[in-house]
């Protein structure tokens, strides 16, 4: 629940805020729009699981909103914030998300409410195997309608082991591994995933900067070269885009939020030795060569060019929007800023690059993977050595007309046939950098929206009722 200045305003109802903005913009019919905003199913389920020798219960759940397209696609969370609420906004986001980078995917969400820490690696198989299976049973999982991904608390080992429970309930479908994404390589999925969200959000804060109007109009000027950034939350997605944006961008992460308290060092952290330390101890508290403080309100309100919240939902509220001093938020998290807040910061004049645009990059490899599941064939596997070859024969042909030899670096470059990581980065990289002129385009064209986030639900909302208007609705 979001604390909302006297009222409060639960996650769907935030997500359903934003999007009436857009319908506003947009004039649809009222049908169209509560059928849109509408999540069309919820499975709550509650299961026993022996842990050491004794029975735990667990409840979780499993929200579709929509299935305009199919399979239903969205990440399993393991955490103690998991309440149907949630499931059902998260969900909703998907289908928005799905959208915006033409994903060709309805929307879902699910999670277990627990705090994954407390259990050991035999236990957390035997939850999963267990979710995994309710879901199977009461038609929540499959290639076909519902497939699955991992997000906060749950990883590439969680999703082996969901893949792993279907193929033994359902033998008899070929398609079997994909019924989830975001599998370990050796076990049907595709290099690249994991880091698939935070490259997106690398990707999308590059196409922006691309933009000169729209850098200028944000209030800042170049290029990521020297950005100074606030990371919320080292994880999957925020160690993997404060990775590539100070290692590959040159950005400066000048400060790191994790649950234990924050790391603060002007200079710029180094990331990849602040997450080893995380994984280590536990927590970020005692890591040398930074200033640490517990208090973390404060630091997610610190001055910097680019906050990245990259930890959960609702962390940027009523409450302390007034006090956020970043000049552009940019969402790797699903719903880290709240309605109240957005509004809030609208008229601050601090730019927002929204969720269900910006950490779409996990969908969008997952989409690659599910293909690659169903053609069970891997990327390239066909044409490399071809490509190979045709390199070959056209360095060779360069060499004899021109009678001068090729570099080996040249050779090199021209030879190389594209791999795995080559093609899904250049899909990723494809995908986030239209979908975000897109977005652009829209917010410079219709008077009506003056913001990206309203822009990408105009996007997501236009293609939605279209399928709608088009082909009807099932009776
Ligand atoms: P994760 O569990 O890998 O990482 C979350 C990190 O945030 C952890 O390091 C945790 O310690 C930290 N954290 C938790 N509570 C915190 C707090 N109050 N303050 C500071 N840090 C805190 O999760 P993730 O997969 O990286 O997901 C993070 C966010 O990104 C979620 O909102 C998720 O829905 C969203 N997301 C994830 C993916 C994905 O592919 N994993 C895709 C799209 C969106």
């Amino acid at each position: 629940m979001t604390q909302v200045k006297g009222k409060e305003l639960t996650f769907c109802e935030s997500v359903n805020c934003m999007v009436d903005r857009a319908v506003e913009v947009l004039d649809l019919e009222k049908g169209v729009t509560e059928a849109l905003k509408t999540c069309n199913e919820v499975l709550q389920v509650r299961f026993p699981v022996i842990i050491n020798g004794k029975i735990e219960v667990f409840t979780g759940w499993r929200a579709v909103h929509n299935t305009h397209r199919l399979p239903a696609k969205g990440g399993i969370r393991y955490a103690t914030t998991v309440n149907q609420d949630e499931v059902e906004a998260l969900a909703a986001l998907m289908t928005y998300k799905c959208a915006i980078v033409d994903v060709p995917f309805g929307g879902s969400k699910g999670g277990v409410n627990i705090e994954p820490r407390n259990y050991d690696r035999e236990a957390l198989q035997a939850i999963t195997r267990r979710f995994a299976r309710e879901l199977t049973t009461k038609g929540f999982l499959s290639p076909a309608t519902n497939v699955p991904a991992p997000d906060m608390g749950t990883g590439e080992r969680e999703m082996a082991w969901i893949a792993d429970t279907y193929k033994h309930l359902r033998p008899d479908n070929v398609n079997y591994i994909g019924c989830v994404t975001g599998k370990p390589v050796k076990y049907g999925g595709v290099v690249g995933r994991v880091e698939a969200t935070g490259r997106g959000v690398q990707y999308g804060l590059q196409e922006f900067f691309d933009h000169t109007r729209d850098v200028k109009s944000s209030g800042l000027e170049g290029t990521l070269e020297g950005k100074r950034i606030i990371i919320q939350g080292l994880g999957n997605v925020g160690y993997h885009a404060a990775k590539f944006l100070s290692e590959e961008d040159g950005a400066k992460i000048v400060a790191i939020i994790e649950y234990d308290g924050s790391l603060i060092n002007e200079n710029g952290l180094p990331v990849e030795e602040v997450r080893q330390y995380l994984t280590k101890e536990k927590g970020v508290k005692g890591f040398p060569g930074a200033t640490y403080t517990e208090d973390s309100s404060a630091v997610l309100e610190m001055e910097c060019d680019i906050l990245i919240p990259a930890a959960m939902e609702a962390v940027i509220n009523a409450w302390n929007a007034d006090r956020i001093k970043a000049t552009m938020i940019a969402e790797a998290a699903n719903g880290p800023v709240t309605f109240e807040a957005d509004q809030i910061l609208r008229k601050r004049g601090v730019t927002i690059i929204p969720d269900a645009y910006l950490n779409a990059g996990g969908v969008i490899v997952s989409y690659f993977e599910w293909i690659q599941n169903l053609s069970h064939i891997r990327f390239g596997r066909m044409q490399r050595r071809y490509d190979e070859s045709r390199g070959h024969d056209l360095s060779r042909t360069i060499e004899e007309i021109t009678g001068k030899s090729l570099t080996d670096s040249m050779k090199s470059r021209m030879v190389r046939g594209a791999s795995e990581i080559d093609l899904v980065r250049s899909g990723l990289s494809d995908s986030m950098r239209h979908a975000l002129q897109e977005i652009i385009k829209i917010k410079e064209t219709n008077d009506k929206v003056d913001d990206y986030r309203t822009a990408a639900y105009v996007i997501a909302i236009e293609k939605i009722a279209r399928s709608y208007l088009d082909i009807g609705v099932y009776q």
